[in-house]
C-alpha cells in the first residue's frame, strides 16, 4: 500500500510537499495562537514537518497519516531530529475514513484533499475528530488568474479548469458549507519554486544513480519539459493556501 512510485522519486528530498515554505509554516503555526498541548491530527502528513516544527515550536502534540512509507519514515525521523518524537506519531496508512480516537484541536488536510473525495467532504471526515470549537485547516490550490483553455489548466497538472476557484470564490465556499475562515497562509511564486523546482535536482540526481530504472523515460521527460511548461502555466496560474476555518454556530433562540 503506497503512493504511486513517480512521487516518492520526484518529492524524496522535500521536507514539505507544497508550495509553502518553512517561514509560511511557521507564520501559520503563529497565526493560529496554538497552545502548548493542543492536539493536532494531519490526514496526508508527508514528511511531517508541519507536526514536528509546531511540536518544537508550540509544544503541540500530534498525529500524522501518510500513505507514503517513505515520507512516512522520513517524518519520523524529522521527529528524532528535532527532538520531538515522544510528542508526534506517524502512521502508515490511508487517511480515507481516519477518525481520531479522542477529538482534536485542530484537525488539518493540507494538500491532499482527494482523501476525503474533495474540499466538502475532507471538512466533513475532519469535522468527525474535532472538538467544539476546534480549527480545521484545509490546504487547497486555487486560480489566481482563469488558464486560457482547458488545454492550460492541464498543463498547470489540473483535470480541467472547473477543478478549482478562484480565491474568493474557494473563501466563499467554505463559507457556504457553514465555516468562518478565521485565519489564511497564502503560497507565492517563491513557494511554487521550492515545491516544483527542488523536484528537478532530485530528478537529475535520480537520473544519474538509476540509469537502468525502468521509470527512466518518464522522469527523464518530465525533467527535459517539466521546467518550462511549470514557468508558462502553474507559476503564472495556480495559487495555493492554508485555510483555518472555524463551524459557524447558529445564535441560540431568545
Ligand atoms: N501535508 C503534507 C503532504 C502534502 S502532499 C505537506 O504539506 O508536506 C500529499 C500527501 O498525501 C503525500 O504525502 C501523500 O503520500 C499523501 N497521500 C496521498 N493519498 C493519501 C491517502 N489516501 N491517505 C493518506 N495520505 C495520502
Amino acid at each position: 500500500m503506497d503512493i504511486p512510485r513517480i512521487f516518492n522519486i520526484t518529492e524524496s528530498a522535500h521536507r514539505i510537499h507544497n508550495p509553502i515554505t518553512p517561514e509560511k509554516l511557521a507564520t501559520l503555526g503563529r497565526a493560529l495562537r496554538l497552545e502548548p498541548g493542543a492536539r493536532v491530527l494531519d490526514l496526508g502528513s508527508g514528511s511531517g514537518e508541519m507536526l514536528c516544527t509546531w511540536a518544537r515550536d508550540h509544544g503541540v502534540t500530534g498525529t500524522g497519516i501518510d500513505l507514503s512509507m517513505l515520507f512516512t519514515e522520513h517524518a519520523r525521523n524529522r521527529a528524532e531530529e528535532l527532538g520531538v518524537a515522544d510528542r508526534v506519531k506517524f502512521i502508515h496508512g490511508d487517511a480515507a475514513g481516519y477518525v481520531a480516537e479522542e477529538k482534536v484541536d485542530v484537525a488539518a488536510c493540507v494538500g491532499a484533499t482527494w482523501i476525503g473525495g474533495g474540499v466538502a467532504g475532507t471538512i466533513a471526515l475532519l469535522e468527525r475528530s474535532l472538538r467544539a470549537g476546534g480549527i480545521i485547516l484545509i490546504g487547497e490550490p486555487y486560480w489566481r488568474r482563469l488558464p486560457p483553455t482547458e488545454d492550460a489548466a492541464k498543463k498547470c497538472e489540473a483535470n480541467s479548469i472547473s477543478d478549482f476557484l478562484l480565491l474568493p470564490e474557494l473563501i466563499a465556499s467554505f463559507g457556504r458549507l457553514g465555516y468562518d475562515v478565521v485565519e489564511m497562509v497564502l503560497a507565492d511564486e517563491d513557494g511554487w519554486d521550492r515545491y516544483e523546482a527542488a523536484k528537478w535536482l532530485t530528478m537529475r540526481r535520480w537520473l544519474d544513480a538509476n540509469p537502468e530504472d525502468e521509470m527512466v523515460p518518464q522522469i527523464r521527460a518530465e525533467l527535459t519539459s517539466g521546467p518550462e511548461r511549470y514557468a508558462a502555466y502553474t507559476r503564472e496560474y495556480l495559487g495555493w493556501g492554508v485555510f483555518a476555518l472555524m463551524r459557524r454556530v447558529e445564535p441560540r433562540a431568545q
